[in-house]
C-alpha cells in the first residue's frame, strides 16, 4: 500500500480547519517529535505536526488525510520505548497536547472520563481530593492516558491492579475515514458483540485516534510501608516471587533490582540506606515490595508477615523503610530507565515469562550474557515476570544475536516478546519471527479492516505485505 507525502496545498487545508497554533511547520516543529525514549532509535522528523483540540477536529484531519493517502502517527507525550510514536517520512504527527480536559471524575460509578492528551501526573492531582486514584502509574508520570491506552502500559503496580487494559472501561475513538465511534462505557459488563475497546487498547495507533477515555478508579488507601530485602542469589530472589505474590497480602510493587542497578539508580537518586557492608557485599540482587491499607494497624500485621515471609524465602535481611525513604527508593526505582541510558546501554527488553518461570529465564540470561560478552542487567516487574533488561553490548551484530536469544529463551517459557512498552518499531522484527503466519495473517486483516488505506501508524506493529500472510 502506497502512502503519500504530505504537500504544501494539503498543509494550507489543514491551516483553515484548525485554529491558530494547531498546524506546525517548518523551523515551527522541534526536534523532540521526531522521536519517543527508545534507545538507539534513530529520529524521523515529521512533515507537519497537527495540534488538534477536539474529536471534531480528529475525524476532519483523518478524513482528509485518508483522502490524499498521507500516513498519520498519534503522539501523547512521546515517552514511548518502541519508536511506536516516530512519524512516517512525509507524514502527519497528530499531537494530542491539546486534549487536555479532565471531562469527569465520577465519584459514584467510580470512573473519571478523559481526553487523550490528560497525563498520568494530572489525572493524579485530579483524583486524591476525591480519595480516589487511578491505579495504574507507569514509571514516567508525564506520559499521557492514550499513549498508555495505545501501547496498553503496565508498571509496578501492575502486580496487584493489572495493566492499562484491565481499568479502561470504554472509549471514543476516529476511524482513519473520519467516523466517530464510542465503545463500552461507564460499567464492568458488557456481552453486547465484539470488544472493540480491548482491540483499541494496546494498538499503538495503527487502527484509530483515541479522543476520550473511561476508565476505573479505585480508593486511594493512606497507609503505604516500603520494604527492601537482599538476596544472595538471583535464583532466591526469583524463587521468592511467586510465594509473595501469591501470599493473601496483595503487596503494591514487587520489584526485582539486580546489585549493579541498584547502586547506579542509587547513586543517581543520592541515596543511602545505610545498609551494613556485611550484608550488601553479599547482596546480589535486592526486592522492593510496598504494601498498602486503609488502615494502619491491619497495615502493620502485614508489613510483618511479608517480613517473615521474605526471609523465609531467603532473604539477608529485611529493612523497614521510613516513609521520606521508601518514596526515594521508589523514585530512584521509577528512574531507573534513566539511570541505564546514563550509563550506556544499548538496547532495553521487556518480555514476559510466566512469574514463576523467572528463576530459569534469569539464569538463561546469564548465560547469554556471558558467552556473548555482553553486560545484562535488570530492574522490573517481577511480580509479574516482567524484568526489564538493559543490554550493554556496543557491536551491532552480537547484540542483535543476543536480543533473538533473549526473545528465543522468552518464547521458549510460554512468554512474549514485549510486556508494557509495545512492538513499535524497534521490536517489530522479532515479534514478526515469532508469531505463527495465521496469527499475523488475521492481524493484517484486522488492520486492513480499519484502516482500508494503511494511513494509520504505518509500518509499527508489523509489516503490512510481509511475505508470510496476505498483504494489507
Ligand atoms: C522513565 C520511563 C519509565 C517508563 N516506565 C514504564 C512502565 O513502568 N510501564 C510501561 O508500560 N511503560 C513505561 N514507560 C513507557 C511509556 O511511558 C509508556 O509506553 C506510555 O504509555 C507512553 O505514553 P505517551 O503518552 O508518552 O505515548 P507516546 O510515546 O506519545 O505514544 C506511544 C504510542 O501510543 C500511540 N498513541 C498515543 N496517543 C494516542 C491516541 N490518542 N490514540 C491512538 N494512539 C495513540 C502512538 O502512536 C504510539 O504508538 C516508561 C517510559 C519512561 C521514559
Amino acid at each position: 500500500m502506497q502512502n503519500n507525502a504530505i504537500d504544501e496545498a494539503l498543509v494550507n487545508e489543514l491551516r483553515a480547519l484548525l485554529p491558530e497554533g494547531g498546524v506546525l511547520a517548518g523551523e515551527a516543529i522541534s526536534e523532540d517529535y521526531g522521536h519517543d525514549e527508545t534507545l538507539g532509535l534513530t529520529p524521523q522528523p515529521p512533515a507537519v505536526v497537527l495540534r488538534p483540540a477536539s474529536s471534531a477536529e480528529v475525524s476532519k484531519i483523518l478524513a482528509l488525510a485518508q483522502a490524499h493517502r498521507v500516513p498519520v502517527t498519534p503522539r501523547g507525550s512521546g515517552t514511548g520505548l518502541s519508536g511506536a510514536a516516530v512519524p512516517s517520512p512525509g507524514g502527519i504527527l497528530l499531537s494530542t497536547e491539546r486534549m487536555k480536559r479532565i471531562l469527569e471524575i465520577d465519584t459514584e460509578n467510580h470512573v473519571a472520563v478523559v481526553e487523550p492528551g490528560v497525563t498520568l501526573g494530572e489525572l493524579d492531582a485530579a483524583t486524591a481530593p476525591h480519595g480516589l486514584v487511578y491505579p495504574i502509574q507507569p514509571g514516567e508520570s508525564t506520559a499521557s492516558l492514550g499513549g498508555n491506552v495505545a501501547t496498553n502500559a503496565g508498571g509496578m503496580r501492575a502486580v496487584k491492579y493489572g495493566v492499562t487494559r484491565h481499568q479502561v472501561l470504554g472509549l471514543q475513538a476516529v476511524l482513519p475515514g473520519g467516523e466517530v465511534i464510542e465503545c463500552g462505557g461507564k460499567f464492568v459488563k458488557s456481552s453486547s458483540g465484539y470488544d472493540l475497546t480491548q482491540l483499541i487498547v494496546g494498538s499503538e495507533g495503527t487502527l484509530a485516534v483515541v479522543t476520550r477515555i473511561i476508565v476505573k478508579l479505585v480508593p486511594r488507601l493512606a497507609h503505604r510501608s516500603t520494604l527492601l530485602a537482599p538476596f544472595a542469589s538471583v535464583e532466591a530472589i526469583t524463587r521468592a516471587v511467586p510465594r509473595l505474590v501469591t501470599s493473601g497480602l496483595s503487596p503494591l510493587f514487587v520489584e526485582y533490582m539486580d546489585a549493579l542497578s541498584t547502586a547506579g539508580m542509587f547513586r543517581r537518586q543520592q541515596i543511602d540506606l545505610g545498609i551494613p557492608e556485611a550484608i550488601s557485599s553479599q547482596a546480589q540482587a535486592y526486592l522492593l515490595v510496598v504494601l498498602e491499607g486503609a488502615s494502619d494497624t491491619r497495615l502493620q500485621e502485614d508489613v510483618e508477615r511479608m517480613g517473615v515471609l521474605c526471609s523465609e524465602c531467603g532473604a539477608l535481611d529485611v529493612f523497614l523503610l521510613p516513609s521520606s525513604q521508601g518514596s526515594k527508593v521508589i523514585e530512584a526505582r521509577e528512574a531507573g530507565f534513566w539511570a541505564a541510558k546514563d550509563s550506556g546501554s544499548n538496547d532495553q527488553v521487556d518480555v514476559v515469562v510466566p512469574r514463576a518461570g523467572l528463576s530459569e529465564y534469569m539464569a538463561e540470561i546469564q548465560r547469554i550474557a556471558a558467552d556473548s560478552g555482553s553486560l545484562i542487567v535488570g530492574t522490573g516487574h517481577a511480580g509479574d515476570g516482567n524484568v526489564h533488561l538493559q543490554v550493554y553490548q556496543g557491536d551491532e551484530a552480537v547484540r542483535s544475536d543476543v536480543m533473538d536469544r533473549i526473545f528465543d529463551v522468552g518464547a521458549r517459557m510460554g512468554g512474549v516478546v514485549s510486556a508494557e512498552h509495545g512492538i513499535g518499531l524497534v521490536k517489530k522484527k522479532y515479534f514478526q519471527a515469532r508469531e505463527a503466519p495465521a496469527k499475523l495473517a488475521l492481524l493484517r486483516r484486522i488492520k486492513l479492516a480499519f484502516d482500508p488505506h494503511g494511513i494509520m501508524n504505518p509500518g509499527k506493529v508489523f509489516d503490512p505485505a510481509a511475505s508470510n500472510g496476505p498483504s494489507a
